[in-house]
């Protein structure tokens, strides 16, 4: 184990990791930053924007900006200023009482790797995937999983949302702006989401439903040229050309080293309260691991902002 006690720990490394890695490394507080490690749907550590292309709507970029660039940025920001960044993931943490524990590599070790006074808990949520062959490939090329990052990108393009809740009518109406068609793909005959949602998407004229339908293979090479589905009810497999999918199937918190120790709500997101405390005190949760409603990159860093400044605080009323 470290000997020495740090400030803070941060566990994640997207816009709201990063943004409370520079705040509370400016405000001299030498943060730890465990930024995760390369993983199944990433090469790198830094988030969700680092499996987008560019990136539009980030205030102060008018041209726009790339998003792995955008968080080689941020995370460059906040070493400038002190903040010490490691590429581990955590596997355990204890917060029975401060200074927390927290563990990387083996789980079983019978002490932490590192005590901290306070953590900012900023792991981020996953979208949920179909798991079929090219979508890997094609992610961030043609292939979303974010209908307001990327819509704009398939301005008079003929695209497919697939799913059939509340998030892909919300895209395919959305992007019903911009596309040329929206085809919503569902496995089932009957939509999830909310009648109302149903009745303004089955209203819209570029919105149309291919129903009963699997989706088994993105294709393209280094471009999404079409989807291959399969209809479960007569099995038969065919191709729709289009040039944008948005998967919209769901999206999942990464709480799971947190599940007896938080309040979590039903979907399994950190539940916070004010500000972004945590029900365990000098635990605070930012970004998309407490937000399941905006998941904006501009918003979580926001909120990356509010737990350094929230930390900063419960640093002085706590200093021994
Ligand atoms: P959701 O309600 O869980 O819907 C997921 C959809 O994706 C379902 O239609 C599901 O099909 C389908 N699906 C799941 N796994 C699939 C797979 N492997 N392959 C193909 N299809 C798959 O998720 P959500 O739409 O993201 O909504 C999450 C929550 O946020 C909901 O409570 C929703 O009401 C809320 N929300 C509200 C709004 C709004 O009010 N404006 C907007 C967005 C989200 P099945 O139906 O067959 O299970």
């Amino acid at each position: 184990m470290n000997d020495s006690v740090r400030n803070v720990t941060i566990i994640g490394s997207g816009p709201a990791g990063l943004t409370a890695a520079i705040y509370t490394a400016r405000a001299d507080l030498v943060p730890l930053v465990l930024e995760g490690e390369p993983s199944s749907t990433s090469d790198q550590p830094g988030g969700q924007l680092m499996l987008t292309t560019e990136v539009e709507n980030f205030p102060g970029f008018v041209d726009g900006v790339m998003g792995q660039e955008l968080m080689g940025n941020f995370r460059a920001q906040a070493i400038r200023f002190g903040a010490d960044v490691m590429t581990e993931k955590v596997t355990k943490v204890d917060l029975a009482a401060a200074p927390f524990g927290i563990w990387v590599g083996d789980p079983n070790a019978p002490e932490p790797t590192f005590r901290s006074r306070s953590i900012i808990v900023a792991t981020g949520a996953r979208s949920l995937m179909l798991d079929v062959p090219g979508e890997k490939r094609l992610l961030g090329h043609g292939l979303s999983t974010c209908a307001t990052c990327d819509g704009f990108f398939f301005r008079g393009q003929p695209i497919a949302v697939i799913g059939g809740g509340d998030s892909a009518l919300e895209e395919a109406i959305f992007l019903s702006k911009f596309a040329s068609s929206v085809l919503v793909v569902h496995r089932r005959k009957e939509l999830r989401a909310s009648k109302i949602m149903q009745d303004r998407a089955i209203a819209n004229d570029k919105i149309s439903f291919l129903w009963d339908s699997v989706v088994t293979e993105v294709l393209g090479d280094d471009k999404l040229t079409g989807i291959e589905v399969r209809d479960t009810v007569t099995g038969t497999t065919s191709t729709v050309a289009v040039d944008g999918v948005f998967v919209a199937i769901g999206h999942a918190p990464n709480t799971t080293l947190f599940a007896d120790q938080l309040d979590l709500d039903e979907a399994g997101y950190i539940v916070t309260g004010e500000g972004t405390t945590t029900n365990v005190a000098g635990v605070f949760a930012c970004g998309d691991v407490q937000d399941h409603i905006y998941r904006q990159a501009i918003t979580a860093a926001g909120s990356g902002c509010m737990a350094a400044l929230d930390v900063e605080r419960y640093l002085e009323s706590h200093h021994e």
